[in-house]
């Protein structure tokens, strides 16, 4: 098992949508293993696999000691009650801010093994549930706020002192740009 650095907002792994898992193989089930190791590092209660550079349907969940993984999920919503509540990404680190979920949520898909699961959450374990599978499709926390919410919360980014570090450190000038497109 392995501890993987989580990407952070800004780079593109976190904004494009994940393959479905065909194979449950080994290889499958050292990326759970990784997520797993690296979701008890950061204490997080979610991790996706496209946060750690992996471009697969898969996640890990760690809320309220409820413990697993899912892969391929689909959701259900057995009813339309919904809940705002603060929320936090380890890809965003250091910023909260209250996104509206639903309730109740039902999380079914495979088990790395390829076994049928099932996931029945309602709170902080179905906005988990949500979370994690928006990150297969690309979508982050700060796309589900509010308008006025999220300029906020674009404004705390910006000024984050992680911001912009997946870009390149060195800074290009017009002039240069234009000599590396040639
Ligand atoms: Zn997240």
């Amino acid at each position: 098992m392995t501890v993987r650095p989580v990407r952070l907002f800004g780079d593109p792994v976190l904004r494009t949508p994940a393959a479905a898992v065909t194979d449950f193989d080994k290889q499958i089930r050292r990326l759970v293993k990784d997520l797993t190791q690296t979701l008890r590092d950061q204490r997080g209660a979610g991790l996706s696999a496209p946060q750690i550079g992996v471009g697969l349907r898969v996640f890990v969940f760690d809320v309220d000691d409820v413990r697993g993984h899912v892969i391929n999920p689909v959701l259900d919503f057995p009813d339309d009650e919904e809940d705002e509540g603060l929320e936090g990404c380890l890809s965003f680190p250091g910023i909260y801010y209250d996104v509206r979920r639903r309730l109740n949520t039902v999380a079914t898909g495979f088990d790395s093994d390829g076994r049928p699961v099932r996931i029945v959450g309602d709170q902080q374990l179905a906005r988990c549930l949500q979370h994690e599978t928006d990150h297969l499709d690309g979508v982050l926390f700060i796309d589900r706020m509010d308008p006025e919410t999220r300029k906020q919360a674009m404004r705390e980014i910006r000024q984050a002192d992680w911001a912009g570090l997946p870009a390149p450190a060195v800074k290009v000038s017009p002039h240069a740009m234009h000599g590396l497109i040639r």
